[in-house]
């Protein structure tokens, strides 16, 4: 049987944390009595430097069942590093690890699912989105026009798929091999290239709380994703200003044919429209490249992507009996 272990990054969640405990518990318990994982499988909580009491409950979750276990980080390092750390932390004691969020807006009857695929082999199972009625019309077209650029810049998303999903051990190694510190899960984890399957489910409104991912998050997450997976916006902008230079040899062969010809008129308004379309891109593209040395300059440091304060029953492979 398998070790199943559960990860959730959690930032300021304490008022959905007690409520996501109990369903994944009886979740967990239902897939243990059944004997479709092992009864050393594990729920880990990682708070991500919360500022409420979320890493005081996941501590009282833990004292009261081992089935919890916590990753502590030393501050807010957002989702996508929250979850590495926990992926990366629980991978050595897990056969699968499923990763979802703390507000229940995944349904976790995917679970089930989740396990059958990968008993069947997959190494890989996406979590995908049947509808997306629930979702506000804002965050509905945003999301939407984030996959259809992030495929027109050549990442290999899968449509409709956020971080639910489950990951074999084998998947998990593949992935530390990606040495990069702007870490794109949804882009990278298809570059792996184990056998991968998908499981549809319905996406719930937020059980409680406010969303941690407001606008600004969100478009630093979409420029991250763009920029730190490929380079075809530096591509673009040197088609352009080749287009742009080809244009403007026919442009010169024009004005010479009309200078020569003796019809030369005023030309005011070429001129000026010409300075400003020259001079916004090449603001552009200098913002372009500019975004790619910022990027370099952050690989370089080769930071870590999170320090982890304390853990609690994470490597703890004792098979408690579940009642
Ligand atoms: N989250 C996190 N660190 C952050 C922001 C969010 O660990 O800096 C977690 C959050 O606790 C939740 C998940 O990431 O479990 C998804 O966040 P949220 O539900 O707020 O995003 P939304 O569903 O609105 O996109
Ligand atoms: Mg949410």
């Amino acid at each position: 049987m398998n070790k199943l272990y559960l990860v959730i990054p959690c930032y300021n969640e304490e008022e959905v944390l007690s409520e996501t405990a109990k369903r994944l518990k009886a979740k967990m318990n239902a897939l243990i009595a059944a004997e479709r994982i092992s009864p050393a499988s594990r729920i880990v909580f990682v708070d991500d430097g919360s500022q409420d009491g979320t890493w005081t409950m996941i501590e009282k979750l833990h004292a009261s069942d081992p089935l919890f276990a916590g990753i502590h980080l030393a501050r807010n390092r957002g989702h996508q590093n929250a979850l590495l750390a926990g992926l990366m932390q629980v991978k050595e004691h897990a056969d699968a690890v499923i990763s979802l969020d703390a507000d229940l807006q995944d349904d976790i009857d995917a679970i089930d699912e989740f396990v059958a695929r990968h008993d069947e082999g997959f190494d890989i199972v996406y979590g995908v989105r049947r509808v997306r009625e629930k979702d506000s019309r804002f965050k509905r077209t945003t999301a939407q026009s984030f996959y259809k650029l992030m495929r027109l810049m050549g990442a290999e998303l899968v449509y409709n798929h956020a971080d639910y999903r489950l990951m074999s051990r084998r998947a998990l190694d593949g992935l530390a091999e990606f040495g990069e510190t702007n870490l794109f899960l949804r882009g990278i984890v298809p570059l792996i290239g184990y056998p991968s399957t998908a499981v549809e489910y319905e996406r719930n409104e937020r059980f409680a709380g406010e969303s941690k991912y407001p606008l600004r998050k969100m478009l630093s997450f979409a420029l991250e994703g763009i920029t730190s997976f490929s380079i075809k916006p530096i591509r673009m902008i040197t088609t352009l200003g080749f287009l742009i230079f080809a244009v403007s040899l026919v442009m010169l062969g024009y004005f010479l044919s009309v200078h020569f010809a003796g019809r030369t008129v005023p030309g005011w308004t070429t001129i000026a429209i010409s300075v400003w379309a020259i001079g916004g891109l090449q603001l552009l593209g200098i913002g372009v490249i500019g975004e790619y040395i910022g990027k370099t300059y952050l690989e370089t440091k080769a930071r870590p992507k999170f320090i982890v304060e304390r853990m609690i029953g994470v490597s703890d492979h004792r098979e408690f009996s579940r009642e």
